[in-house]
């Protein structure tokens, strides 16, 4: 039976797949809920917005995003808490940021009614599959694509909108090895880097491979231009502790814009911690680890909020972080995940009761 909640139809799928998941022990993004929304621009605007049952699409050999990459996407999360309500972290942002991504690929953009009332309704339908333990959440991927075919090297007329959820456990892999990058670039001025595009993820994997070949796991994103100063670590951004200030680069064409990186400088700056927002050059990062100064280095972003590297690798040197408790690191985390699951007050208006 179709429904309506929102002004949003739904199609319901005709079994569920729940049953066969383990919630004790999901990974990050490997299985995924019984509904996606559905969203098409076609004649020159964006339809209804439908749920319709998790499902293969269908595209011609010609579609554009095969061929030229016209493709952008979000990462975010639903969270569970003890009462069963469902929040999500800044939502408005992404879709902002959505927005932004899909206008530098030249992809048309999307109302916020849509997104918003389009990703509210989907939750609802899947409400159960949004994960109620500790440290687990339903992972959100909305994506825009260029549906529409011919070979021709131009825009398409037709795109697809989707949101998939993925139930998924904590993303803790534990401290990673990180290299700093002195050849390859993530991104350039006046490109895609502070776009959420698909192929910038591309452009990473291979020099990524040749890091972990050396023993590292991750690429540290240095500038394009001198590979003097630090940008990001692999997909997330970067933050450095040097005694007692914390200091992450500004954004920029070549820095993205991470909900995580601007919500860690605002509860650093509210917990007293004194912040510095500008460029980081890695000859400071190298001084500060000879002299003992560096304490802390680590990647913000939605997947694992905080990321702590153990070290990093320069010009085949290899430099070790101090290990001690109470970092920057794990109390930002926690403030962060406390209001993300609503355990701890929201001082900051940043999260969003679904109802
Ligand atoms: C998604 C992403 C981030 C993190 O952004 P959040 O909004 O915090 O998830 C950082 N850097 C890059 C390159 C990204 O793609």
């Amino acid at each position: 039976m179709n429904s309506i909640i929102n002004n949003i139809e739904i199609i319901k799928a005709k079994t569920t797949k729940i049953n066969d998941v383990d919630f004790d022990n999901l990974k990050f993004g490997h299985v995924f809920s019984d509904h996606m929304l559905e969203c098409k621009f076609k004649d020159g605007e964006w339809q209804a917005p439908k749920v319709v049952p998790y499902q293969a699409i269908n595209l011609d050999p010609s579609a554009k995003i095969f061929h030229y990459g016209q493709s952008v996407f979000e990462g975010m999360k639903a969270y569970k808490d003890t009462n069963e309500n469902v929040w999500l972290f800044r939502p408005l942002e992404n879709f902002k940021r959505l927005n932004i991504s899909s206008k530098r690929l030249a992809i048309p953009e999307l109302p916020e009614n849509y997104f918003m009332d389009g990703l509210k309704t989907l939750l609802q339908v899947d409400n159960e599959w949004i994960p109620k333990k500790d440290g687990s959440s339903l992972y959100i991927r909305p994506f825009v694509f260029a549906s529409g075919n011919g070979f021709h090297a131009s825009p398409a007329d037709e795109y697809t909108f989707i949101i998939a959820c993925a139930p998924s456990g904590s993303y803790f892999s534990g401290k990673v090895r990180v290299l700093i990058e002195e050849k390859y670039s993530r991104s350039a001025n006046g490109g895609v880097g502070f776009a959420k595009a698909g192929g910038n993820y591309a452009g990473q994997f291979y020099p990524t491979q040749l890091a972990i070949e050396k023993g590292y796991q991750q690429v540290i994103w240095t500038d394009d231009n001198t590979h003097e100063y630090i940008e990001e670590a692999g997909a997330m951004n970067i933050f450095v502790r040097i005694n007692d200030t914390l200091i992450t680069g500004p954004t920029s064409d070549r820095i993205l814009d991470g909900i995580t990186r601007k919500s860690i400088i605002q509860l650093a700056k509210a917990e007293g911690i004194p912040v510095e927002v500008r460029k980081l050059s890695v000859h400071e990062v190298v001084t500060a680890a000879k002299d003992g100064s560096l304490k802390e280095m680590f990647g913000a972003g939605t997947a694992a909020v905080i990321s702590p590297i153990a070290g990093f690798g320069y010009k085949g040197e290899d430099f070790d972080l101090p290990e001690f408790e109470d970092t920057y690191a794990s109390s930002l985390k926690k403030r962060i995940t406390d209001i993300q699951t609503n355990k701890a007050k929201d001082p900051f208006g940043w999260r969003l009761k679904v109802e």
